[in-house]
């Protein structure tokens, strides 16, 4: 146990750690250092700086490698994932930055890399396209199977990039088993929690190496900016931090201060959104309009052992297949225009209910054929559910059902 360990919990970590009081003018929230660059009173104080020696360990150079608003936003997602005060975090300007950044730091032309089939979009394209057009190589396995991941690496492999829950079948990867294979063949682990929160699953204490955020979502909870975030050890978030400052793909400190924001009521929106999928899903079972239902916390789910063993709730969001006699597309397309309070729109974890149809939204240019082939259904509806009221989520659902 380190001697910094944080032993509130994780709701009050949410809203304190990474604040040093007394707050610059006495404010309560961290205040927007909104500046490019940072000026030093002498030469000597710069030599301080670059060399390290006598340096303030506060104070900063220039806005693409540190912004005191940033660092405190920091501060407070490393002290979610990580209370033993062992993880840094880097934030960054959106997920995706954060996940490319991350890859590049880890990786060199001639490295292998494991995915799984099921997860984010652009994640699997990141590493089967442009890392592929770098000289990375990569297998594709199916979610969670660690049988498979065992039989897939080689003496090039790197990396292991997981999901857990995923995006959108919400498959959950035994992540402590996932951590200790990887261990025995010295290969990194990165996982994307973006669908879990800290609040709901803490990879870092399962053995995983980096877990990875779009913070844009649960994080900053409002839907109103985009921000992604790494945690891991000190030595391999050093890697990306010094990466991020080449590529440049920082957090500006007026998005930091929304992500803090949001960060203050991220146990109160996660437990809300735990309880209302839930109730959705149960609902969900045995609707006659609904063939399917995908929910880590439903028995029936493939991966609910898993989730029930490593999460401490299921997240909000839900996915659905609906019945249709004829054309599936056009048929769940009806039920989605059918919500009455849940907008139709990508993303998910903020405080309004968001409805999408993958095959129409992520996945529209492909055809039927090929987006099943890419695990994706037609009939297949994602529900990410807000902070409303559970029976109004459940009337809304239910009344687009009706949907003819
Ligand atoms: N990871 C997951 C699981 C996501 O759902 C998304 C976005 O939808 C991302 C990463 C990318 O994050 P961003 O949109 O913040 O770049």
């Amino acid at each position: 146990m380190s001697s910094s360990e944080d032993q509130r919990g994780p709701s009050t970590r949410a809203v304190h750690a990474g604040v040093h009081r007394p707050e610059r003018h006495h404010g309560v929230p961290t205040p927007i250092v909104e500046t490019a660059t940072f000026t030093f009173s002498s030469s000597a104080e710069v030599a301080a700086h670059m060399t390290g020696e006598h340096a303030d360990p506060h104070r900063e150079e220039y806005g693409r490698y540190g912004n005191p608003t940033t660092r405190a936003l920091e501060e407070r997602l490393a002290a979610l994932e990580d209370p033993r005060g062992e993880s840094e975090c880097v934030a960054f300007a959106s997920g995706m930055a954060a996940l490319t950044t991350a890859m590049l730091a880890l990786l060199k032309q001639g490295a292998h890399v494991i995915l799984f089939r099921d997860g984010y979009r652009r994640t699997r394209q990141f590493v089967s396209k442009t890392l592929a057009a770098y000289g990375v190589e990569h297998t594709v396995v199916e979610p969670g199977d660690l049988d498979a991941v065992r039989a897939a690496i080689t003496p090039k492999t790197r990396l292991i990039v997981g999901e857990s829950p995923t995006n959108p079948y919400l498959h959950c990867t035994d992540l402590r088993a996932l951590a200790r294979l990887a261990k025995e063949h010295r290969v990194k682990t990165l996982v994307d929690t973006t669908f879990a929160t800290p609040l709901n699953l803490r990879p870092i204490e399962l053995g995983i190496d980096l877990v990875v955020h779009s913070a844009t979502k649960y994080l900053a909870g409002h839907h109103d900016v985009l921000a992604g975030a790494i945690i891991g050890n000190r030595a391999l978030a050093g890697l990306v931090r010094e990466l991020r400052g080449v590529l440049g793909g920082v957090l500006d400190p007026h998005a930091a201060f929304l992500v803090a924001r949001g960060l203050k009521t991220l146990a109160l929106r996660v437990e809300r959104a735990n309880a209302t999928a839930l109730a959705v899903a149960r609902q969900l079972v045995g609707h006659p309009r609904v063939s399917h239902v995908y929910y880590p916390g439903l028995q029936s789910h493939p991966t609910h052992g898993v989730a029930v063993e490593q999460m401490r709730g299921f997240g909000g969001v839900v996915s659905f297949r609906v019945r249709s006699d004829g054309d599936a597309l056009a048929t769940a397309s009806r039920v989605v225009d059918a919500f009455r309070m849940a907008r139709i729109a990508p993303s998910l974890g903020g405080v309004d209910t968001l409805v999408e149809q993958p095959a129409i939204m992520s996945y529209y240019e492909m055809t039927t054929e090929e987006r099943r082939a890419a695990g994706i259904e037609d009939d297949l509806i994602r529900l990410a559910v807000g902070v409303e009221d559970e029976a109004d989520v459940l009337t809304d659902v239910l009344t687009a059902l009706e949907a003819p």
